[in-house]
């Protein structure tokens, strides 16, 4: 008998069928989405009372979260240049921290590897897993640290940047009336910041309150800052979505809300979190370079590598990476079924799970992912699922078809109104998969000789290494697509920002312009579309989600994927360019 024949179980055949009969009950409609300009930005943007700048920054970084913090922290490390510029429409530095408050928000990776530059700052997270107010002060800490706030420009947003070829200066204006100029720009906009709403008929004849959770009406529900949710207390409220972000708000609901309605199209996979408090002790006792070291320990083991001792130890470390690594030999030896029976046996480990943290059968059923654990971004929290044995909360399953209408009342489900006082949507972002970069970011960039990136990118993201673009000089980007994908986002971003750093330190030394030839930057984008992780029989086996594009892998360009051969790969090949001698390829040579 031949491996093959002994690995695939009666088990693994039915787990097959059973999978592709929950994806097959998600429809077409389900997958629409629209844009509602009066969710776009909940809270009202902070009047900006200054006065427009008209002055000449050495760097402007479009973007004021993780990613362009830490750019801006290593610029000030160099000292290749002065005045770095934050701009950034939210009123605070932090990104997606600044953004997002909503009640139960934590980081689910580990604070150790997350945090940025936490040897420079003396930050001490308080737990293993930090809440988003730390988080957010840590990056205010980091804008401090490293004088990012002495030109930053917060409450501003970037309407255009346009190459001066005369003064080889970047002109740029803001809906601030600002009109400046910047020698280099670097475009660090981020890839989850524009809510999606779903495209629910009837979504705006709702006679109730409603919000995206992901720009949470605090005036509505009253408590910030982790108090209780007391306006709620005499409300029903829904929430449509059962994603990472519905999987951390559901609970802190549920414990204020007179009754809380969770209306569930596709299961979550939450894996527990338990979440110790630091042991100073052992934090102080770390030699110089420990985070470093942490990181790439970590990096080595979620990307299939062994290591001589797990140091993260999570549910990413164990649950997760084991079924990364066997993916990866699937892929190198063309042997699929071993990956998929590691897979089968983990979900079965998950659905178990349920049943014990459950209390009603039908609810645990319910809660039950049937898809593989890849085919969405894995969730953690440790008290989920319990949730749903409280008497105030209730599980509204769709049974993957999700909400038929939305009417006055509130949502309609299998033909059955469901009157709520509130619907919170935790339906997600826009992505680079679905929505166009220039889109995503509401900036048009003008290069030389009047060329728009909205046309050069239109068939699909054009860059050398996934930071600069024929056409574009002196101007990076800090972005998923054509760049290391990896589930820590601040490794790979410090990782980014390191080349962006020593690209304009080189720029700086030579008097030179920093672009790409053409050449350079189409072999890019063929190896890009070649080695693209396009699992097709995998992605399309999966549940319709963020990850394949809603079902269809096939329906974005694929060069606008990440490396196909992975993260460390990715790391080493801007190391090694870094480290080689010749830089014409991007106009560094002399
Ligand atoms: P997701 O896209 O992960 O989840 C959206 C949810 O909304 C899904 O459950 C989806 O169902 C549901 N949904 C969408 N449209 C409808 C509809 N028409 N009817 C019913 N349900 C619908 O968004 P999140 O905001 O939860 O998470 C996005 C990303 O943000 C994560 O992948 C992660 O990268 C990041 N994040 C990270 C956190 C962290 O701790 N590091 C915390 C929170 C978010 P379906 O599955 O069927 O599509």
């Amino acid at each position: 008998m031949n491996k093959k024949s002994q690995t695939e179980s009666p088990g693994l055949h039915n787990t097959r069928k059973r999978y592709a009969a929950e994806r097959s009950k998600r429809s077409e409609s389900d997958r629409r989405y629209v844009r509602l300009s009066s969710i776009s930005w909940a809270r009202s943007k902070d009047h900006v009372n200054r006065a427009p700048c008209t002055d000449a920054v050495d760097v402007t970084i479009i973007g004021a979260g993780i990613g362009g913090l830490v750019l801006g922290a290593l610029l000030r490390q160099t000292g290749s240049v002065q005045r770095i510029r934050l701009v950034d429409e939210a009123p605070e530095v932090g990104g997606t921290w600044a953004v997002n408050d909503f009640p139960g928000l934590e980081c689910d990776v580990e604070s150790f590897i997350y945090l940025p530059l936490l040897e420079q700052t003396g930050t001490v997270p308080d737990y293993k897993y930090v809440s988003g107010e730390n988080i957010l002060d840590h990056c205010k800490s980091v804008a401090r640290r490293f004088r990012l706030y002495d030109d930053a420009l917060l409450s501003t947003r970037v309407t255009a940047a346009e190459w001066n070829c005369a003064d080889r200066v970047w002109n740029i204006k803001t809906d601030a009336g600002d009109s400046f100029t910047s020698r280099f720009v670097c475009s660090a906009i981020g890839s989850l910041s524009i809510p999606k709403m779903p495209d629910i008929p009837g979504i705006e004849s709702f006679m109730g309150h409603s919000f995206h959770a992901n720009r949470w009406d605090y005036d509505y529900t009253g408590g910030t800052g982790g108090r209780e949710l007391s306006n709620l207390t005499n409300k029903t409220v829904a929430v449509i979505g059962t994603g990472a972000t519905a999987v951390q708000v559901i609970p802190k609901i549920a414990d204020a809300a007179q009754r809380l309605l969770v209306i569930q199209r596709t299961p979550a996979v939450v894996l527990p979190k338990p979440n110790p408090a630091t042991d100073e002790r052992w934090y102080e006792s770390l030699p110089s370079g420990w985070q470093s070291e942490r990181r790439d320990n970590f990096h080595r083991v979620t990307s299939g590598g062994t290591v001589h001792n797990d140091l993260v130890d999570d549910g990413w470390t164990t649950i997760a990476a084991p079924l990364a690594a066997s993916l990866l030999r699937s892929a190198v030896d063309g042997d699929r079924t071993d990956a998929e029976v590691l897979d089968l046996r983990t979900m079965e480990k998950i659905r178990d799970g349920i049943d014990i943290a459950v209390d009603d059968p039908k609810t645990a059923d319910a809660l039950k992912p049937y898809y593989r654990l890849f085919c969405k971004r894995p969730t953690f929290h440790s008290s989920y699922y319990e949730t749903f044995n409280r008497a105030n909360t209730e599980l509204i399953d769709t049974s993957g078809r999700g909400v038929d209408r939305i009417d006055a009342r509130g949502p309609v489900v299998n033909g059955t109104v469901h009157p709520v006082d509130c619907i919170i949507y935790a339906t997600g972002f826009e992505s680079e998969l679905t929505t166009p970069y220039t889109a995503r970011a509401g900036i048009e960039f003008t290069g030389r000789d009047g060329r728009r990136l909205s046309d050069w990118w239109a068939d699909g993201v054009r860059t050398f290494h996934g930071v600069i673009s024929h056409g574009f000089p002196n101007l990076f980007f800090m972005a998923k697509s054509q760049s290391g994908l990896h589930v820590n986002v601040p490794h790979m971003l410090e990782a980014v920002a390191e080349h962006i750093s020593f690209m304009v330190e080189e720029a700086v030394a030579n008097d030179a312009l920093v672009e790409p030839t053409q050449r350079a930057e189409s072999a890019w984008v063929q190896e890009i579309s070649t080695s693209a992780p396009r699992d097709l029989e995998f992605a399309q086996s999966c549940t319709p989600g963020l990850f394949n594009n809603e079902g269809d892998p096939e329906r974005s360009p694929r060069q606008n994927s990440s490396y196909g051969k992975g993260s460390i790969a990715f790391l080493e090949l801007l190391e090694h360019w870094r480290n080689s001698g010749d830089k014409s390829d991007v106009g560094l040579s002399n």
